[in-house]
């Protein structure tokens, strides 16, 4: 009994880190999809880099530069194509660290918006943020517990960013790697529909069925409901 708890406490985490992910650091932060009232804001600046285990102006900058230069070598952070599919499955955070050392002045200067103190980049790491998790869980479970639901958290993110950049399916427009996957999108509030995604990056939701981009109806909620608003002004266009 205490085994299928901790797999259900396992799962609600990882897709509320996919979530924040998608909605946050994505189609907010990255692509200014939706600004964030500022006090929402200032807590989720905090609390993002902790739960998705992501320096905030690294992730933004890499991901900015993808849609710029997708498949092109060492400018597209998790290109299957050059780093081959196995690589980007397992390995796209150490991909993204890879590239963030190789790229450090484009990335400041690309997501020179997006906050970078020294807390912003601590918080942001994978021991950090696991072990504040951890921490935070052990109140209410044993410490073992708490130590595996957060280690089958990251594995989980880790599978799930390689399976988004690594899709098998539609191809939308271009030859690129860019694909379209309604299982990947199921699981991960609508991040499959990738190629539908780079025709419209700065778009708050990339389908207009919420069923295929659940992410997308939850930003529309937000919007609705002023916790959010709806940038007009796009930060960063499609590949030009
Ligand atoms: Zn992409
Ligand atoms: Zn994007």
């Amino acid at each position: 009994m205490r085994l299928v708890l901790d797999v259900v406490l396992a799962v609600t985490l990882l897709e509320a880190s996919v979530l924040l992910y998608s909605v946050y650091l994505h189609r907010s932060l990255a692509h200014g999809a939706l600004r964030f009232r500022p006090g929402v804001n200032a807590v989720l600046r905090f609390v993002a880099p902790v739960v998705t285990n992501a320096v905030l102006r690294n992730w933004c900058g890499a991901h900015r530069l993808h849609h710029r230069h997708v498949d092109e070598p060492a400018l597209d952070p998790h290109s299957p194509r050059v780093y081959g599919r196995l690589r980007v499955l397992l390995l796209t955070p150490r991909l993204l660290r890879q590239f963030r050392r190789r790229t450090t002045p484009r990335i400041d200067l690309i997501a020179g918006d997006i906050p970078a103190t020294w807390l912003d980049r601590a918080l942001g790491h994978v021991l950090v943020g696991s072990v504040i998790q951890a921490w935070i869980l052990q109140i209410f479970l044993p410490v073992l517990d708490s130590v595996g639901i957060v280690a089958a958290t990251v594995v989980g993110r880790v599978l799930i960013a390689g399976s988004v950049n690594n899709l098998h399916g539609g191809r939308g427009n271009g030859p690129s790697t860019i694909r379209n996957s309604r299982l990947v999108a199921a699981m991960a509030w609508g991040e499959g529909q990738h190629a539908h995604h780079h025709v419209a990056p700065s778009e708050l939701a990339y389908t207009v069925l919420w069923s295929e981009d659940p992410g997308g109806a939850i930003c529309r909620v937000l919007v609705r409901s002023g916790i959010a608003s709806k940038e007009s002004t796009p930060l960063v266009a499609s590949k030009s």
